[in-house]
């Protein structure tokens, strides 16, 4: 499950970045998810709440941020929403898409104390 190990190395990294600032435990993790990050989102915090126990962020709260796809066509150049990574241009129906948005999978910010 790759979940998992995701969830896994956003702990570490935020336990890193709070080990730096001398924090006793992170108070909330902010997590930036693009809907066409492959993620599934139940399996993404059943991972998160197995790989928090016994670190500083056991107690955490952990805000999601969802970033909605956005991509780019590259024959018309126009610019659209997608939901998946194979949505044709919506203007002349090419499937030769730039994506932009939506592939963020990454810790945004943490709360220390
Ligand atoms: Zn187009």
């Amino acid at each position: 499950m790759h979940e998992l190990s995701i969830a896994q190395s956003m702990v570490e990294l935020a336990e890193q970045q709070a080990r730096q600032h001398n924090a006793e435990a992170i108070e909330e993790l902010e997590l930036e998810i693009g809907c066409l990050a492959g993620i599934e989102l139940f399996a993404l915090d059943f991972a998160l709440e197995s790989s928090v126990k016994g670190t500083m962020l056991e107690n955490a709260r952990i805000v999601r941020r969802h970033i909605d796809g956005q991509g780019r066509c590259g024959d018309c150049e126009a610019v659209f929403t997608v939901s998946t990574l194979f949505t044709p241009c919506p203007v002349c129906g090419s499937y030769a898409v730039n994506i932009l948005k939506g592939k963020e999978l990454r810790l945004k910010s943490i709360v220390i104390k």
